[in-house]
């Protein structure tokens, strides 16, 4: 029986894990829960799972969790309530729980990042969704890995496919996940992208692009935050600095594909030119319960693929103009360092302004390379976690003070 902590346990990858563990009960129990503000399916989640702890990033909502607890038919309550827990520390008290096997780090965005690092300092292995985490501290997470041992799965489904076409490899005997070390005998990493909600869309209509346009995904059901990455490209973007961290590749030899069906999840290029692809339905339940249960496979009901229903399978090269955010992306990532964690830091605010209906589509890569160019001079080559978190901060405020400056600038294209 492996116990869990689940990271944002509300969101769309935490409630996914949820159901495998449902599917699994002979498998899989939940010890810990975290969710940010959406009370009504925590409660649900806690009578169902009965978990030791739960932790809100928001510590005044805790009472409201009590008195919502304690007011539940008593067939419902937990025969022994949670220890409830609130704010960062509670969030890295939840992540380094002490009976859980392993973390599904599901938190969106950098706010993700102290209860990541809190389950690796505790020596956890991590099934990591929330890659802004890797992304952003990279070269803190790294070292953190390699000090605690403990084993970093990757839940997103392009490094998921890549994590599996590698198994049987040397590299898998080694065991060395994301250690920044060249994974040995891989040549090329081909990371297929969808193309997100605009892929069919002519580049010029991208400027009325909304915010209901940009959040309906043709292929994946996911949270608003990657959806809108998934957009802009963003998404693969950071996907490209997250296999570098986790194959230690460089950036020359981790290259994207547009892949309109999302069947093939991603593909590596071995030494030999063997190529190899993981496939299957675009359903994030697959990688979650690889990371789960791996290195074993359970058997599973799920819908099988079927490649004649699928028909075809074709594939293009992005379109690097109407898709900037991808070249900041592989520039970010070269520059390496605490450029990343600038990006990333600016890509989240730039897309809740978005989400927010403060700035147009098209904003948010101008907003990012503004605040990436001045980043440039400060650059910290091998920061420490305060130095991340500084430029994560800055990076933040940078981008609202560049959006007020563009909205003086040009009121009509970024309404308030
Ligand atoms: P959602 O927005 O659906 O869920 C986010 C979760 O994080 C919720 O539980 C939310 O709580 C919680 N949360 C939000 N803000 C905070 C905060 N400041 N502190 C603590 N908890 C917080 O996101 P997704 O599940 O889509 O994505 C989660 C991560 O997984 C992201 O990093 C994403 O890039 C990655 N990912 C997601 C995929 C998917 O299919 N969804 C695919 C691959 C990667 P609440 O809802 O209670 O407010």
């Amino acid at each position: 029986m492996k116990a869990l902590s689940v990271l944002g346990s509300t969101g769309s990858i935490g409630t996914q894990t949820l159901e495998i563990v449902e599917e699994f009960p002979e498998r899989f129990k939940v010890v810990a829960l975290t969710a940010g503000n959406n009370l009504d399916l925590l409660v649900e989640q806690i009578v169902r799972h009965q978990p030791e702890a739960v932790a809100l990033a928001q510590p005044e909502k805790l009472a409201e969790l009590r008195e919502r607890l304690e007011a539940l038919e008593p067939a419902l309550r937990p025969a022994q309530l949670p220890e409830l827990l609130g704010g960062s520390d509670g969030l890295c008290a939840a992540a380094a729980w002490s009976s859980a096997d392993l973390v599904v780090s599901g938190i969106v965005g950098c706010a993700g990042l102290l209860p990541t690092l809190a389950a690796i300092e505790a020596g956890k292995d991590i099934a990591l969704a929330n890659k802004e985490t890797l992304i952003a501290a990279g070269p803190v997470v790294l070292p953190a890995l390699e000090a605690s041992g403990s084993r970093l799965l990757p839940a997103d489904s392009e490094h998921s496919a890549l994590f599996q076409c590698l198994q049987g490899t040397p590299w898998a005997d080694t065991a060395r996940l994301s250690t920044g070390v060249p994974t040995p005998g891989l040549r090329r990493i081909q990371l297929t992208a969808s193309g997100g909600a605009f892929r069919d869309w002519p580049a010029a209509d991208l400027a009325k692009a909304t915010v209901a346009d940009a959040t309906s995904h043709p292929n994946w059901s996911m949270g608003r935050k990657i959806t809108v990455d998934s957009a802009t490209l963003m998404n693969k973007g950071l996907e490209v600095i997250e296999a570098h961290y986790l194959f230690g590749l460089d950036y020359d030899h981790i290259e994207i594909v547009i892949h309109p069906q999302s069947i093939i999840h991603s593909m590596v290029e071995l030494a030999d030119s063997s190529v190899l692809a993981q496939l299957g339905w675009p359903d994030m339940k697959l990688p979650i319960l690889y990371c789960l249960s791996w290195p074993e496979r359970l058997p599973t009901p799920w819908r099988r693929l079927d490649l004649t229903a699928v028909g075809q399978l074709t594939f293009r090269a992005p379109d690097r103009d109407k898709y900037p955010c991808m070249e900041l992306a592989y520039a970010a990532g070269r520059a390496g360092g605490t450029m990343p964690a600038a990006l990333n830091a600016a890509n989240e605010q730039a897309v809740a302004l978005f989400l927010e209906e403060r700035i147009p589509f098209l904003a948010i890569p101008r907003l990012i390379e503004r605040v990436c160019d001045r980043h440039r001079a400060d650059l910290t080559t091998s920061p420490s976690l305060a130095d991340v978190l500084a430029v994560d901060a800055w990076a933040r405020q940078a981008v609202l003070e560049a959006a007020a400056a563009l909205q003086a600038a040009t009121p009509a294209a970024l309404p308030a």
